[in-house]
């Protein structure tokens, strides 16, 4: 039931079989999965698709899997917010949050690569599955690997959120410490890639992996009433997540699913780690690594493999990029949960302050449709807020002691 023709190298077009591989030998350009578009057309419909469980397997053919996936979880499809209080405060007419604050099992849209990515790692015999990672991924692996009986390593910077780090251990991964930030710890891992015969997600079935993040673009686009949204606003690490929302929309339409793709993608940095945007900003499209200081930790890739291409996404769609610093990234995250009710981490943050400066700005025109990638859940990264929230009110328990506290509340709080 496969429509996979192979991978193909992204700057030789050198093509090759399916295979654990990511690099082309010849130009060590990165490969990509590609597809047999005419077969898929004739084959897939908006009715087959809405006829399928509300899951991410419901676009399989657009996924690069050779068998269907029975036994993995229920990951994906999750709600696209139409905000009123936001868009009201924001001046805009139509703003919708993609919200992978929920994402089945781990609450980031990093479940959405993983899935793929061991349903992928199964498929090729393997018994280990490895990481390198910011934080979300090693959750993601660590819970979909214990599902599904993987033997599991797990690199990260020792530097990670306690909260990050318990959330990796309560699934019982090998989990790697390592003394360095996360770029370290990747050139570390393609060492023990090398050496090891295991799956890392992120680096040799990585091809195979990132597809598994067109699932957001599908949906957004299916929930949208099969039509793409005039702007995207993507957080970005690697960048790969914003290429990839791309490459969903352009296969929609080559399949015959949507028709008309206008869509202009814009990239979300931290000031602390923005690479990308810098780039976008200087209108180069080479990417100068630097050394991240952000509280959006999982985006702090100094270093981003996709970085180029995310460039020339932003560019040929019509779009730009924005940074924004670490008090607007918190303020960001307030004003979501103030008037959405939604509890983001940092990167959704980065995502919302650096819409509200494209909106002020004009790139994004207030008669327009906007989407923002909301990518994951508040409750991971709380040490972000420590100092920066309200105060609760400490009282006695006995109702003058309330009543005492109720007069120092504002009227309008009442
Ligand atoms: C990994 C991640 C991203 C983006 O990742 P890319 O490497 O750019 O694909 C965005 N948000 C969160 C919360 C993440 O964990």
């Amino acid at each position: 039931m496969s429509f996979v023709n192979g991978l193909k190298c992204r700057e030789c077009g050198r093509e090759y079989p399916i295979e654990p591989i990511y690099v082309c030998e010849f130009c060590f350009g990165p490969l990509e999965v590609v597809y047999d578009y005419s077969n898929i057309k004739k084959s897939l419909t908006r009715d087959k698709i809405q006829s399928r469980p509300q899951n991410l397997w419901r676009y399989r053919e657009l996924l690069p899997l050779e068998k269907e996936v029975a036994d993995a979880f229920h990951t994906g499809f999750t709600p696209l917010i139409k905000t009123d209080n936001l868009a009201k405060f924001l001046g805009i007419k139509e703003l919708y949050i993609k919200d992978d604050t929920v994402v089945y099992p781990t609450l980031s849209f990093k479940d959405r690569v993983v899935a793929v990515a061991l349903a992928k790692a199964k498929e090729f015999n393997f018994d280990t599955v490895a990481c390198a990672s910011t934080g979300n991924l090693a959750h993601s692996v660590s819970a979909h690997g214990a599902k599904a009986g993987f033997k599991r390593f797990i690199f990260i910077p020792a530097s990670l959120e306690q909260s990050k780090i318990v959330a990796s251990l309560v699934y019982e991964p090998n989990l790697i410490a390592v003394d360095g930030n996360y770029d370290e710890v990747n050139r570390l891992c393609s060492e023990v890639a090398n050496k090891y015969r295991w799956a890392f997600v992120n680096i040799n079935i990585r091809p195979f992996y990132a597809e598994g993040s067109k699932t957001q673009g599908h949906e957004i686009v299916e929930q949208l009433g099969w039509r793409t949204p005039d702007n995207v606003v993507v957080p970005c690490a690697s960048g790969s997540l914003l290429t990839k929302i791309w490459k969903s929309f352009r296969e929609m339409e080559k399949v015959g699913l949507i028709e008309g793709v206008k869509t202009k993608v814009f990239a979300a940095q931290a000031t602390g780690c923005s690479p990308i945007v810098t780039a976008i900003k200087q209108k180069i499209d080479v990417i100068k690594p630097v050394k991240p200081d952000t509280v959006a930790k999982s985006l702090a890739i100094g270093n981003p493999a996709d970085g180029f291409y995310a460039v020339q996404v932003v560019n040929e769609s019509g779009g730009f990029g924005e940074d924004v610093s670490d008090d607007e990234i918190i303020d960001s995250m307030k004003l979501l949960a103030r008037t959405e009710g939604i509890f983001a981490e940092t990167a959704g943050g980065v995502t919302l302050a650096a819409a509200i400066k494209l909106i002020k700005q004009g790139y994004i025109k207030k008669e327009s449709l906007t989407v923002l990638c909301i990518t994951g859940n508040g409750l991971k990264t709380q040490e972000a807020l420590d100092g920066c929230t309200v105060k609760p009110h400490y009282i006695k328990p006995n109702l003058a002691a309330f009543e005492e506290t109720l007069k120092k509340i504002k009227l309008k709080d009442r």
